[in-house]
């Protein structure tokens, strides 16, 4: 009998071995995998440097960037430091769910996992390149889900209208070269209609939208919706984002940053694809 019990608890312990083995194998494998997986990948960086000309909406301060030491220091090596001082949303940049939604997110509470997600890169740039205010419709959604199936859980989108190639070209990328309150009413850009905001809302579970131009509402717009829209419903959004012409329309993972700042509305952004 004893030797019975023995003999039982033996195998159970053999079996749990060979169990707790296989798990760190798997662990191990997946890891390395994984590790292989982003070491192989191309990686694409859709940020913009932050300088003198970085776009900033026309009301902003302008970004600064000051030397606090830079050379040979009194103890004989060399040593560098800045300060930089800039608006929320200027460059390429994060709206947090607070910027337009009462009560939502702040940056710093956007979890991780809101951060990233499946690539899914809807390219309007015919239509968009011919018209400057051209909204982005429920059917240019549709369009890029006939060639690649539903848009994916969690999904970012990240809409190609092509004006990113005007970034350092203000009059073109902003419509105006003017500044300040003057400048607003002659804004002139691409951006998401209202409805095709409420639709990736309700109908579909997206973790962001993001595009290469200053504003997810187009430069005519005076009520804001489709930030109004997506801030209400938690989402993120990504602005004047770099590099949309060397994606694919699918097969990208993307991995979006902000600066983590406390009860903040919006931050500079780095952002990247993983192909
Ligand atoms: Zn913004």
């Amino acid at each position: 009998m004893a030797y019975c019990i023995m003999k039982n608890t033996l195998l159970i312990l053999a079996f749990l071995l060979t169990l707790s083995c296989s798990f760190k194998e798997n662990k191990s494998e997946k890891a390395e995998l994984l590790s292989d997986l982003l070491q192989s990948a191309t990686w694409v960086d859709l940020t913009y440097s932050f300088d003198e000309n970085s776009v900033y909406w026309p009301t902003n301060v302008p970004y600064t960037h000051d030397t606090v030491f830079y050379g040979i220091n009194d103890q004989g090596y060399f040593y560098s430091s800045f300060k930089f001082s800039a608006e929320e949303h200027g460059g390429t940049h994060f709206d947090a769910p607070i910027h337009f939604g009462e009560n939502q997110n702040t940056i710093e509470k956007v979890p991780l996992k809101q951060l990233k997600g499946p690539g899914v890169v809807v390219n309007v740039s015919e239509k968009a390149m011919n018209n400057p205010d051209y909204l982005f419709t429920v059917d240019d959604f549709m369009v890029w889900e006939e060639k690649h199936g539903l848009i994916p859980e969690g999904a970012i989108i990240l809409v190609y209208s092509g004006h990113g190639k005007y970034y350092y070209d203000k009059e073109k990328y902003l419509g105006t070269n003017l500044t300040g309150p003057e400048a607003v009413p002659e804004l002139h850009f691409p951006g998401l209609s209202p409805e095709a905001a409420l639709w990736l809302c309700e109908e579909r579970n997206i973790n962001a939208i993001g595009l290469d131009t200053p504003s997810i509402d187009y430069g005519q717009s005076t009520d804001f919706m489709a930030h109004r829209i997506l801030c209400a419903h938690g989402k993120t959004i990504y602005e004047n984002v770099a590099n949309l012409d060397q994606l694919p329309e699918e097969g990208t993972f993307i991995i979006a940053l902000p600066m983590k700042i406390k009860g903040g509305s919006g931050s500079p952004l780095r952002i990247v694809a993983v192909i």
